[in-house]
């Protein structure tokens, strides 16, 4: 039987999820996934300073936003901090790892001293046979191999050579007794039987190093996967000044999250010229060999328009849910059939959430507020018996459904014996107040016989103040 496959994400929390860390989530879960394996989520909170509740919980959130569901933890790295120790322990009894009391000062001053004689910068080995016991400060130093190689065989990036002279003895517990990052992640990925570690190829130096611990320490190496970084458009890594980086700021700004899993997916990744996966098709196609080996670079717009089109796609009950949080404080939303209406009419035409509900305004108005040019062109004395004959006409409709109210407009036009051009954008203010909206009769249908008739009575009354003030 071959092993059950099992992956991992380990942030640090340290602040929000962001776009990269999503990323490498994603890839790591739908490898799972696809392989019938599990995914387990572990906090790598040993940096007492810099982790905090708050980045966990920030984390674990975006996670569950994204769909990204885990099948263990969150294991929490600071509580393990004894079997930590215990391992290092076992490595200094072996001889494997040794006591370090070097100063920061004598350590600076040796790295000058290679570095003036152009060689690499690395821990010397002045405490490495000293033999020395446990002290005040005192680190723990991982007895690295001075000859030979360690090859990453990484599923991405194909076999990668390191010189195991260019490896530092690696301080694996600091001075306060906590586990440094290189340590505790082999121990426990290693304790928690991962199989693939799937992370971003920043960690690809950390590598050899930690192949070297897996076999110190008499524990299965895994398989690695280093996925390609995400930059920005000016090639730069991506950062803050590329646009929003967190997962949760694009929750906010009114994206889908299909839309974002969609997006990251195919940064690295790609099957044939396919653009839009669902996430049981990305299940289903995911493997590591279609990963890209070069960066990816980060395109606001494609996601954009991915998002746009998930929000075309969603059924309308689905975006009654996501638009809750959304709607305008004040904006009176209670009447259910009615929101409904009014979002099958603005989803086709937005590209985020929060552009729904920023169009979404005039719907919901008691009272239009009309575009002061918008108002000045086509509210005008010239329509008002347009306007009034229609307002008198308005209660006979039958139909006042879609088709029903094309016919209406049409038999209206011809009976007054005008285009229909004339009184379009002159409807369009009196029912919407800007001179952009859904169609004519799209917005009539949603707003009903009443709100029509009042709009237009409201409008007629605008005109009519106007001319006289
Ligand atoms: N806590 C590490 C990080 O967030 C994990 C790296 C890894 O996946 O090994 O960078």
């Amino acid at each position: 039987m071959t092993e059950k496959v099992r992956t991992r994400f380990a942030p640090s929390p340290t602040g929000f999820l962001h776009i990269g860390g999503a990323r490498t989530a994603l890839f790591s879960w739908l490898f799972a996934r696809h392989n019938g394996g599990e995914f387990v989520l572990r906090v790598e909170d040993t940096d007492q300073i810099r982790s905090t509740e708050e980045s966990t919980k920030a984390i674990l959130d975006a996670m569950t936003w994204l769909g990204l569901n885990w099948d263990e933890g969150p294991h929490f790295q600071a509580q393990r901090v004894d079997l930590h120790r215990e391992m290092v322990q076992k490595l200094i009894d072996e001889g494997k790892a040794y006591y370090c009391t070097c100063s920061s000062e004598e350590l600076e001053a040796s790295r000058k001293q290679a570095m003036a004689t152009g060689k690499k910068p690395k821990y010397d080995g002045t405490c490495r046979d000293k033999n020395l016991k446990k002290s005040p400060g005192s680190v723990v130093r991982f007895r690295g191999a001075q000859t030979g190689t360690t090859v990453v065989e990484d599923l991405v990036k194909g076999n990668i050579i390191f010189n195991n002279d260019e490896l530092d003895d690696l301080i694996i517990e600091r001075g306060d007794g906590y586990p440094t990052y290189n340590f505790a992640v082999v121990v426990d990925d290693a304790l928690m039987n991962i199989t693939h570690v799937i992370r971003g190829d920043d960690h690809v130096n950390n590598t050899p190093r930690q192949i070297l611990m897996y076999e110190a320490l008499g524990f299965a190496v895994p398989k690695f996967a280093h996925v390609p970084m995400i930059l920005g458009a000016d090639k730069a890594r991506l950062s803050k000044r590329h646009g929003a980086t967190s997962v949760m700021a694009y929750k906010e700004m009114g994206y889908l999250p299909e839309a974002l899993v969609n997006y990251l997916v195919r940064l690295s990744w790609a099957h044939g010229d396919q653009e839009i996966f669902s996430l049981p098709e990305l299940i289903n196609l995911f493997t590591l060999d279609a990963v890209g080996k070069s960066p990816a670079v980060f395109n606001p717009e494609k996601l954009l328009w991915l998002n746009a089109h998930y929000i075309k796609e969603a059924s309308t009950e689905r975006l009654m849910v996501e638009m809750k949080p959304l709607w305008p404080a004040d904006a009176p939303t209670g009447d259910a059939v009615f929101t409904q209406k009014v979002i099958a009419d603005l989803q086709p035409r937005v590209k985020t959430l929060v552009e729904m509900a920023a169009m979404a305004d005039f719907y919901f108005a008691g009272q239009v507020q009309y575009e002061e040019q918008a108002a000045q062109k086509f509210l005008v004395p010239d329509v008002t018996a347009h306007l009034q004959a229609m307002l008198a006409a308005i209660p006979a409709v039958q139909n006042f459904s879609k088709t029903g109210i094309e016919e209406f407009l049409k038999a209206f036009t011809q009976e007054r014996d005008i285009k229909f051009k004339v009184i379009a954008q002159p409807l369009r203010v009196a029912l919407t107040g800007k001179t952009v909206s859904p169609g004519i009769d799209e917005v009539m249908v949603t707003l009903g016989k009443d709100r029509v008739v009042q709009r237009l009575n409201d409008a007629i009354g605008y005109i009519e103040d106007r001319s006289r003030s």
